[in-house]
């Protein structure tokens, strides 16, 4: 087999696949829908024009060069839109559009039947290098703030070498290798590498979008499964394992830590009265408040019910009685408004904190029941401390 016969077969199979992934992934299983068609028809373009640079039996240079530059011009812009609709950036489609139009009027109705191969082929490459730095430009704040420095160092730098992949394209393409003539190389071994390269790059440039797709879908299911859907608070089970960390700290480094289990008086008589709907919206209302008070490294979640649970850390008996006794408070002042009337609601806080490394989590959480139970049997809208277990 000619090696252009293996570069052939290679930009086919790779670009096929990468087609179908996107083509798979976005219609198919649902994934970043719009940006995945967009990156579906950018493969697809990319794909063509590499096909038309390598096959030479078919018509004359001038169209495949001026075809091939403007599928890749395409193709840029559709990495570009696939970007902004994947990270939700702004897009200026009429803007966009005018200029892909323009240009392929420009190349195709214009420099094909004139053969200004070098004109068309040049303004297309041009225009690609801004689309790509445009994008790299807009892309790499919103990555670096949803996933991190690396990631977007990353794309800014797939997007820095497809632009250089489409100058190195024009060089060759054109026949504007420098000192060619005697040179240990020829044409054809240049073309041949430049394509090479631009394909991988290509599949690379794949796999790194892949993995930001992948990995927003990651972090969702993380939030997801870490979250309760209606106050969006943390859950039960993530507050759990929050805990666990904190008694390994006070076995490690004998830092205390303290819980607060807070109930809501009377919720039932809310939901009996108003519905179901008002009782969720003192359940969200509740644990906005909860949540604006509490310190940064706290941690409030919500434990079931309408039962919430603060997570204190290096917090000893007397700072938790202030801040169980500033959450209370805070839940007093406040009135959430429904229909006619604005409900408002206390709650009943048991705190329980510990210094002691012996003593097992689920212990902590029964003192800190108990004396909720207490609140509760002693008026409720109160703040009641269990007593604390001494170190054997
Ligand atoms: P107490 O002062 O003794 O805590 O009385 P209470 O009425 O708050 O306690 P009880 O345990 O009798 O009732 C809790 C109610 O909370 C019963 C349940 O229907 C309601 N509830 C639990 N989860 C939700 C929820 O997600 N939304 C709404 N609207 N109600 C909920
Ligand atoms: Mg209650
Ligand atoms: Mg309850």
């Amino acid at each position: 087999m000619e090696p252009r016969h293996q570069l052939l077969a290679f930009i086919l199979l790779t670009h096929t696949l990468t087609t179908l992934t996107w083509l798979i992934g976005g219609a198919v299983m649902g994934l970043s829908r719009r940006a995945a068609r967009h990156w579906m028809l950018s493969s697809l373009t990319n794909g063509l024009a590499l096909v038309l640079l390598v096959v030479d039996q078919f018509g004359g240079d001038t169209w495949r060069v001026l075809v091939s530059a403007t599928l890749a011009t395409w193709g840029a812009m559709g990495l570009r839109r696939g970007l902004q609709a994947f990270l939700r950036l702004p897009t200026r489609d009429l803007l966009q559009w005018a200029v892909l139009v323009s240009l392929t009027i420009w190349t195709l109705g214009i420099c094909l039947p004139f053969g200004w191969v070098k004109a068309g082929a040049l303004t297309a490459v041009v225009v690609s290098i801004l689309i790509l730095s445009l994008s790299a430009r807009q892309t790499f704040p919103a990555l670096y703030t949803e996933f991190d420095k690396t990631t977007a160092w990353v794309c800014a730098a797939v997007h820095m070498l497809a632009a250089t992949m489409f100058v190195a394209i024009a060089v060759v393409s054109l026949g504007w290798v420098p000192g060619a003539e005697g040179a240990p190389y020829t044409i054809e071994t240049l073309k041949f590498w430049v394509v090479f390269l631009s394909v991988s790059l290509s599949v690379v440039g794949c796999f790194v979008l892949g993995y930001v797709v992948i990995m927003r879908l990651v972090r969702r299911l993380e939030y997801l499964s870490e979250h309760d859907a209606l106050t969006g608070l943390l859950n039960r089970r993530a507050i759990e394992a929050l805990m666990d960390k904190e008694a390994q700290r006070l076995h490690r480094f004998g830092d205390p830590f303290a819980l607060l289990l807070i109930d809501v008086d009377h919720f039932k008589r809310i939901n009996d009265r108003l519905g179901h709907a008002a009782g969720d919206m003192v359940l969200s209302a509740v644990a906005a408040v909860l949540q604006s008070q509490a310190r940064e490294v706290d941690h409030v979640a919500r434990f079931g019910g309408e039962e919430f649970c603060v997570l204190l850390p290096r917090t000893d008996v007397e700072g938790a009685l202030q801040a169980a006794e500033r959450f209370r408070e805070a839940v007093l002042h406040t009135v959430v408004p429904w229909a006619e009337e604005n409900i408002s609601v206390t709650v009943s806080v048991g705190l329980a904190s510990t210094h002691d490394p012996g003593e097992a989590l689920h212990g902590i959480l029964r003192r800190a029941d108990e004396a909720l139970y207490r609140a509760k049997g002693e008026g409720r809208n109160r703040v009641v401390a269990a007593q604390i277990r001494r170190a054997a």
